[in-house]
């Protein structure tokens, strides 16, 4: 057994992370309908207007607004039919005094008008006249070309988080694709003899792999692409040929090993490898975890136990990951309730504590480290700092949701 030497507070693994974080440079062009969630890379400008002519807003009819300024309910304007417009069509006769032309929403206004009446406020005489009951000035009802987005503007900028709306304004200017920032490519990979990979018999002594699937989908969940490796036994040689495997990720998470059991050997293969920039959080769950940058390529060492692994996870993984995909900061949602029960906490050390909500209130949900159903069976966690030893049963405290 190796002791920790020391351990860091949260707050200072947060500051040596913040620092690490490269954000990536590669970037990749994708289709359209791959882009929502991912950040644009470069300036996306507009080649043509939008709307790319004047077009109703209404169902009416397409007037010249002078012809029926003297129009009231019971003084109408009678104007003569031309011509009925749909959308996509243009229509070859020109609007000139006296006439009129039904269009519907979105079909372009034809050649003479200048505003539409909408249908509510006419009303069809014959087959060839409508008459007008209410007056409309120049421009009402119609959607000026260029209105929304006009040629050369700027729809989305380098850096912007491509959200439903804003692939909506690529593809409103007619682009297929656009330049994204390449995905953050992150190995994960689970150490130990005994770790054995679901749907395969288990052998006595072995468990399944948990944590290659909890940080395969936390890292999906925030912009990065997880790349599987095999599980790595414990020796030096495996672990220092399973980092060389990972050489092409942007960022490595290796779980298990990280601890101070003399089987406990990725602080080993990182001095053999890399530059260790911290081991060891003054955090319950998850104390044994490292940071460390290996040929320079940033490398987590999680523990292995599920719930400090998942949990780390949350708390250090995700707001690096993101920082280094160059999405915006996660905010999860939090909520003030109640404690159901009086919580102890480990002293000098910050707690992640598992709660169930029920009734209005947050149970403990936190079994143990080991446990995975600490998680699974919670709905969020709350935080008690280090110099805090019990929160008391009645005590308002802050869940912050999964
Ligand atoms: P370690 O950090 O390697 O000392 O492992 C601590 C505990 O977590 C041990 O009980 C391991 O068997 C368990 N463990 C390690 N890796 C995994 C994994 N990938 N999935 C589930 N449990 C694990
Ligand atoms: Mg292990």
């Amino acid at each position: 057994m190796r002791p920790f030497s020391s351990t860091i507070s949260l707050q200072e693994a947060r500051r040596r992370l913040d620092a690490a974080v490269g954000p990536i440079a590669r970037t990749e062009r994708v289709r359209l309908e791959d882009a929502a969630g991912r950040v644009a890379a470069a300036d996306v400008t507009s080649p043509i207007d939008v709307p790319p002519f004047a077009r109703s807003a209404m169902d009416g009819y397409a007037v010249i607004a002078a012809d029926t300024s003297a129009a009231t309910r019971s003084n109408p304007v009678r104007l003569r039919l031309l011509d009925r417009i749909y959308t996509g069509q243009m229509s070859p006769l020109a609007i000139e005094r006296g006439t009129c032309a039904e269009i519907a929403t979105g079909a372009p206004l034809p050649t003479g008008a200048d505003a539409v009446v909408m249908v509510e406020e006419t009303a069809k005489s014959g087959d060839r006249d409508v008459d007008i009951f209410a007056g409309a000035a120049a421009r009402q009802n119609v959607g000026r070309r260029g209105a929304d987005i006009s040629a050369g503007e700027r729809v989305v900028s380098a850096g912007d988080l491509l959200l439903p709306s804003r692939v909506g304004a690529i593809a409103a200017i007619g682009c297929a694709d656009v330049v994204v920032f390449a995905r953050p490519r992150v190995a994960i990979l689970s150490t130990g003899n005994e770790v054995v990979e679901p749907g395969q018999p288990l052998p006595p002594g072995h468990i399944y792999d948990v944590n290659r699937f909890t940080l395969g989908a936390i890292v999906s969940a925030h912009g990065g692409l997880p790349e599987s490796h095999r599980s790595a036994k414990d020796t030096i040689e495996a672990l220092l040929a399973s980092l060389d495997a990972c050489a092409q990720a942007d960022l490595i998470v290796f779980s298990g090993g990280s601890s101070v059991g003399e089987r406990d050997l990725v602080v080993d293969a990182i001095a053999a490898r890399g530059e260790m920039i911290f081991h060891g959080i003054a955090v319950r769950p998850g104390k044994p975890t490292a940071f460390a940058i290996v040929r320079g390529t940033p490398f987590f060492g999680m523990p292995g136990n599920p719930t400090s692994c998942l949990s780390n996870a949350y708390i250090l993984l995700v707001p690096f990951l993101r920082a280094i995909a160059r999405l915006p900061p996660h905010a999860p949602r939090t909520i003030r309730v109640p404690l159901g029960r009086r919580i102890v906490s480990a002293a000098n050390r910050h707690q992640f504590y598992t709660v169930r909500l029920r009734d209005g209130a947050a149970y403990p949900a936190f079994k143990g480290s080991g446990d995975i159903t600490s998680l699974s069976q919670a709905d969020g966690y709350i935080e008690i700092a280090a110099d805090q030893s019990t929160v008391e049963d009645g005590a308002v405290v802050e869940v912050t949701l999964f």
